[in-house]
């Protein structure tokens, strides 16, 4: 948290949705969203994560960054699109300025769906093994990303698996409680 010490923590009553809100919309609570655009105010802008994916973007040059909560449900709805679409509108970057990271999230090793979430998504996102089917969310999310004119070298994916990472990480699935908040800030 360098240079954020002491900054006010905003979050959002998160809906697995795709609404996105603005720095400067910040309040105390009440804003049902799962994504921050952060153009200068301070503060710490987070999402609760826990087996969803955070999802980052920010500009290669600039001072600002979004930082964005995507279940499957939220890829259903297009928040990657979304995200970057708003990266645009509101601050002015465009999408090949940007550079992406994916962070620890619910992996292809562990995450089981029915067909029929697994039928919604693109085919490459999902995996057939033992009869069952795996799904790989930071693929979905890196497609749509890549189709929004994001360059595929500037993703970048780290963490690893919030399931088998019971060491380091709390997971929904697993336990049933906790959560950890993925977080951005302009210092
Ligand atoms: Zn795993």
């Amino acid at each position: 948290m360098a240079g954020l010490e002491g900054r006010p923590v905003f979050v959002l009553d998160q809906v697995h949705g795709s609404a996105i809100a603005l720095d400067r919309d910040a309040a105390g609570g009440g804003i049902e969203a799962d994504g921050w655009i952060v153009g200068g105010r301070s503060g710490i802008f987070g999402v609760f994560i826990a087996d969803c994916l955070p999802l980052f973007l920010w500009p290669r040059s600039g001072a600002a960054a979004g930082v964005f909560h995507v279940g499957w449900r939220g890829a259903e709805a297009g928040m990657p699109e979304k995200a970057v679409a708003a990266m645009r509108e509101r601050l002015g970057v465009k999408p090949s300025e940007l550079c992406a990271a994916i962070g620890p999230h619910i992996g292809a090793c562990c995450y089981v769906v029915g067909k029929d979430v697994a039928a919604r998504f693109h085919p490459g996102s999902a995996i057939q093994r033992e009869g069952k089917t795996f799904f790989s969310l930071s693929r979905d999310v890196a497609r749509r990303l890549v189709e929004s004119g994001v360059g595929e070298a500037d993703i970048e994916e780290g963490g690893g698996c919030t399931f088998c990472r019971e060491d380091l990480y709390y997971s929904r699935r697993r336990e049933a409680a906790g959560h950890m908040l993925a977080f951005v800030g302009i210092t």
